[in-house]
């Protein structure tokens, strides 16, 4: 068991200092002053001049790899736990991508279950980019409601040259389907959405909600911040009508496309055009292929886009952009937690998974993480490896 004393607890809400109490994978017990000795073999974690946040949600990542668009030897590797867990992230969303051919669903399962093993929460969308939507036991819904780990469908390409370009009946029906898988297997139900560049924009989750009666919860369109006009189109979106909207960390934030909106500036700007602050969500695209720039901007090759970024853009939209501590954790706690019917995480109250993160104050610095009650990372030192690191 772990007490971790004196620290300042955002749940993401800010509720002062608190001690609390981790043991048997959950927090057991938070209050102002917990005694050490009330427990047995109890290990105190000082938490004086920290933040306590809830670990973070990571709801679109490439754990298997991802990239091969530049041909067989652009396809990237297998994600390792530590890439996950030093950005204090502690529950992914596995997914495919563009590759659905070489990329499987039983692979995808397998990694999930392989990273679980390994000590944090995993779980997967069924399919990838293409329409029909390729899955491991032929429905989508099947998938919901026989596998477990399945909590949705994604990540399925729209208003992009490399999506299948289905119709707009087409869309609403997978939608549809992975609602009715979700309402069926007690799961999430959401469908992740590649936005591409296309002219197109967000009109097929528009449709959507003007023509079935689906609700706006079951669809999180992601990569919004790739250009101005589509951020802008999803500020419309989510402020007129009550869509969800998740922007993408992993891009270097030195060299970005002139085009493209940082993620953490995107969030200050949804944020102050009047979006909710539980309508926002940020994901890393971790794992996939990214270009690589030297520091005069001169290409370099394919890197490998990181967990990490999640983290980095949280913090980025605290001290660089002015967002307050509370609405930047939602994007990476609570509000995914709450897309994706994830109880008891995303948030730090007696009975949720001991999943946190216990930062410096000041510079929001990550100085311990622990996943489902076990330190995974502690005086900013990783100290639980994957089974090949
Ligand atoms: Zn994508």
């Amino acid at each position: 068991m772990y007490l971790i004393k004196n620290a300042e607890v955002y749940a993401p809400e800010s509720l002062g200092v608190m001690d609390v109490l981790v043991g048997g994978g959950q927090i057991l017990k938070m209050a102002k002053d917990l005694p050490a000795e009330e427990a047995y073999d109890v290990e105190v974690i000082d938490g004086s001049g920290k933040v306590l946040v809830p670990g973070l949600i990571d709801a679109h990542v490439h754990i298997l790899g991802g990239g091969g668009e530049g041909g067989a030897k652009t396809r990237t590797p297998e994600i390792m736990l530590s890439d996950i867990i030093s950005g204090g992230v502690t529950t992914v969303v596995g997914c495919l991508g563009t590759d659905g051919c070489t990329r499987t669903m039983s692979n995808l399962l397998a990694k999930a279950k392989g990273l679980e093993e390994e000590g944090i929460t995993t779980y997967v969308y069924t399919g990838s980019y293409q329409v029909p939507v390729r899955t491991l036991t032929g429905k989508i819904m099947d998938d919901m409601i026989l596998l477990e780990k399945v909590v949705g469908t994604g990540e399925i390409a729209i208003s992009d040259h490399r999506s299948s370009q289905p119709s707009k009946k087409e869309f609403a029906r997978i939608v549809a389907d992975t609602r009715v898988g979700g309402i069926l297997s007690g799961k999430a139900g959401l469908v992740n959405i590649h936005m591409g560049d296309g002219e197109n924009r967000l009109k097929f989750l528009r449709y959507v909600l003007k023509k079935t009666e689906i609700p706006a919860s079951n669809m999180l369109p992601t990569h919004i911040n790739r250009s101005r006009a589509l951020m802008e189109d999803g500020i419309d979106y989510a402020k007129n009508l009550g869509g969800y909207i998740d922007l993408t960390t992993s891009s270097d934030p030195d060299f970005l496309d002139p085009d493209e909106v940082k993620a953490s500036t995107g969030l200050k700007t949804a944020l102050d055009e009047g979006v909710s602050e539980d309508h926002v969500t940020f994901s890393s695209d971790g794992q996939g292929s990214l270009p690589v720039f030297d520091s005069h901007g001169k290409f370099l090759g394919l890197g490998v886009g990181k967990v990490t970024s999640l983290y980095r853009e949280m913090r980025d939209a605290v001290l660089t952009d002015g967002v307050p501590l509370t609405a930047a954790l939602k994007a990476v706690t609570c509000n995914p937690a709450a897309l994706l019917k994830l109880p008891k995480k995303g948030r730090i109250e007696e009975g949720t998974d001991g999943d946190l993160v216990l930062a410096d104050r000041k510079t929001l610095e990550i100085a311990v993480v622990m996943a489902k009650g076990r330190v995974m990372v502690r005086d900013g030192q990783v100290l639980a490896k994957g089974t090949f690191e």
